[in-house]
């Protein structure tokens, strides 16, 4: 019972979504990435607080670097800087 609770609080919200920073204009969902970019998203929330937001998600196993472009949890939005994706209004880099 304290496992599966543990278990939850730990589990990211579904509707963080990131940009991959090689390609900004594409937009995913946490869980359409790679397994091993999510768990240095998961790695990367439940450190301990303290250090200065991040600009970007490096993931240490495949090196794919990734913005967060919008979510609802908290924890990862204390510990990303949220980049508004080209549908928020932002300026849309030229390809
Ligand atoms: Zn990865």
């Amino acid at each position: 019972m304290s496992k599966a609770r543990a278990k939850n609080k730990k589990a990211l919200r579904p509707d963080t979504t990131l940009s991959p920073a090689a390609n900004p204009g594409e937009e995913v969902y946490l869980w359409a990435l790679p397994v091993c970019c999510i768990r240095a998203l998961k790695r990367e929330v439940l450190r301990e607080a303290g250090e200065r937001r991040r600009l970007e998600l490096v993931c240490g196993a495949c090196g794919r670097r990734w913005r967060v472009t919008s979510s609802l949890d908290e924890r990862v939005l204390s510990r990303f800087v949220t980049h508004a994706g080209p549908r928020a209004g932002g300026s849309y880099p030229a390809a």
